[in-house]
C-alpha cells in the first residue's frame, strides 16, 4: 500500500517508517516531510511520462504522490488542481515588468488552493479506512475538506472561528459537514481539533500537522514546472528567450506556512529526481498584522514567536503558524525573502486584479500586494520573470471585496435620472 519510504522530521531529521507515526515528530513536534522512493520513481518514470499524462488535475502527478489512485472517476476530488496561468501584460506594464503571470487557484472545485491538500488527505483517509475526518480552519481548509469528502461520501467535522466569512461557513454547511463554530481564534480551534481527534479517534487534517497536506500542496509546484517548460518553448519559437534571464520568482501569501512549504517541497522533489537544474525563487507575503513567519525570517532565526494576529485577510490570520520552520526555509533556501503588506494595500490589490479579470479574496490579493511592494523595495523588477499565485476566490469574502470599490449608485428607472449621473 505504501508508495513512500516514510517520514523525516524537519527539525531533528529522524526518519520514521510509514506505519510508525501519523502526524508530527513524537520527539519534538516537528512537521514531517514525506520521503518519496526517489530511486524507484526514477527507474520507472521520465519527465515525459508525467507531462504526457492526460488527466487535467493534480492526479496527473500520481506517480509522485504518497497515495494510491482515489476511488471514483469523475468526482470533484478528481478535479482538484491543474489551474490556469494567465499572462498579465497590462499590470506588467504598470509595474515596469517584462514578464508577469498569475496562477489562479480560485478555479479549484471549492474555490481555493486548499483543495490540493484536502484531495490528498481524503484519499489517505479512505486508504487507512478512517470514518471521520476533522479539521480546524479559518474557512477554506474546511470548505475544501468538506467538499472533497462529500465527493466520496466521507464524514467530516469542521472547527472554525465564529468570525469566519459567511460564504465559507455556507460552503461547510452545504457540503454536509458537522460544523462547529468556536468562540475563539483559529489557533484555539486548531488545538481543540487535535484534542478532539485524539479523544474520538478521528483522522485530523489540520494544516501542516498532517503531512499529507504538504504533499497535496506540492502539486502546484509540479504544475508550475510544466507550465514553465511550455513558456520557455513559446519564447524559443518567438526567438525572444533571454538565455541568461533571472530564475522564475514566485509570490505566494503565507499564513500557517504550509502552501509556501508545499511549493518548496514540490520543487525539491523535482530537484532530487534530477528533473530540474535549480529551484525558483520563492517569496512569501504576510499581512503586517499577522507576520510571525516574516518576523522570524528577518531576524535570521527559525523559531517562530507567536503574534496576536489582526488582518482583513482571514485566511492568513494566524497567531502561531503551524508550518513556520519549513516556511522560513522555503524563502531562505531559494534566495527568496518575506514581504509584509498593510491591509489597505491588500484591498487596493483586490481592485487592481479585478480590473484584469481576476477576483481574489484578501489573502489571494495579498500576494500581488507583496509584488508591488517588492518592486518598490528593489527586490525584483525589470526582466525578472514573475508568477503570482492567487490562492482563493473573491466570492469567499464579499464584504472585503466591497471595501475595494465605490458603491453603485441607485437611481429611478428613468433616462432623466440616469443623465444626472453619467
Ligand atoms: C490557507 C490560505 C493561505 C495561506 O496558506 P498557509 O498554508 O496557511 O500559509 C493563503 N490564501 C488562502 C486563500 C488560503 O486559504
Ligand atoms: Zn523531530
Amino acid at each position: 500500500m505504501n508508495k513512500f519510504n516514510g517520514y523525516r522530521c524537519s527539525i531533528c531529521g529522524v526518519e520514521y517508517l510509514p506505519g510508525q507515526v501519523t502526524y508530527t515528530c513524537p520527539r519534538d513536534g516537528g512537521n514531517l516531510d514525506v520521503v518519496l522512493d526517489v530511486d524507484a520513481i526514477k527507474k520507472k518514470f521520465q519527465p515525459e511520462d508525467i507531462v504526457s499524462r492526460t488527466e487535467a488535475s493534480l492526479w496527473r502527478y500520481l506517480p509522485l504522490l504518497p497515495v494510491n489512485e482515489p476511488a471514483g472517476d469523475s468526482t470533484p476530488l478528481r478535479a482538484a488542481g491543474w489551474t490556469p496561468v494567465f499572462a498579465l501584460p497590462r499590470l506588467a506594464e504598470k509595474l515596469h515588468l517584462k514578464h508577469l503571470w498569475l496562477k489562479d487557484e480560485s478555479r479549484n472545485p471549492t474555490a481555493s488552493f486548499k483543495d490540493r491538500a484536502s484531495a490528498l488527505v481524503v484519499t489517505r483517509a479512505c486508504e487507512i479506512k478512517s470514518e471521520i475526518v476533522v479539521t480546524a480552519s479559518t474557512g477554506n481548509a474546511g470548505a475544501a475538506l468538506a467538499g472533497m469528502a462529500a465527493a466520496v461520501g466521507q464524514k467530516t467535522v469542521i472547527f472554525a472561528p465564529k468570525t469566519a466569512p459567511q460564504a465559507k461557513v455556507a460552503q461547510l454547511l452545504v457540503f454536509g459537514s458537522r460544523v462547529i463554530l468556536v468562540n475563539g481564534t483559529y489557533d484555539e480551534a486548531f488545538d481543540l481539533t487535535i484534542k478532539a481527534a485524539n479523544e474520538f479517534g478521528w483522522y485530523c487534517r489540520n494544516t501542516g500537522y498532517n503531512p499529507f497536506t504538504l504533499e497535496g500542496k506540492k502539486t502546484a509546484a509540479f504544475e508550475i514546472w510544466e507550465w514553465w517548460i511550455e513558456a520557455h518553448r513559446a519564447w524559443h519559437k518567438k526567438g525572444s528567450l533571454l538565455e541568461n534571464h533571472a530564475p522564475l520568482t514566485i509570490f505566494v501569501s503565507v499564513g500557517d506556512g504550509n502552501i509556501i512549504s508545499g511549493i518548496h517541497k514540490g520543487f525539491k522533489d523535482l530537484l532530487s529526481l534530477g528533473w530540474i537544474p535549480n529551484l525558483p525563487r520563492i517569496i512569501g507575503v504576510q499581512a503586517e498584522g499577522s507576520a510571525a513567519i516574516a518576523n522570524a525570517f528577518h531576524t535570521g532565526v527559525e523559531t517562530i514567536a507567536p503574534v496576536s494576529a489582526t488582518t482583513i485577510a482571514d485566511s492568513i490570520s494566524v497567531d502561531l503558524p503551524r508550518d513556520g520552520v519549513r516556511a522560513v526555509r522555503a524563502a531562505r533556501q531559494t534566495d527568496g525573502t518575506y514581504i509584509t503588506v498593510k491591509d489597505e494595500d491588500i484591498i487596493k490589490a483586490i481592485a487592481e486584479l479585478g480590473k484584469v479579470g481576476i477576483f481574489a479574496e484578501p489573502a489571494g490579493a495579498a500576494a500581488y500586494a507583496g509584488l508591488v511592494k517588492a518592486i518598490r523595495l528593489g527586490v525584483v523588477g525589470g526582466d525578472d520573470p514573475i508568477l503570482v499565485i492567487n490562492t482563493g476566490s473573491g466570492l469567499k469574502d464579499v464584504r472585503a471585496a466591497l471595501q475595494a470599490v465605490s458603491p453603485a449608485p441607485i437611481i429611478e428607472p428613468t433616462l432623466e435620472a440616469l443623465k444626472k449621473i453619467v
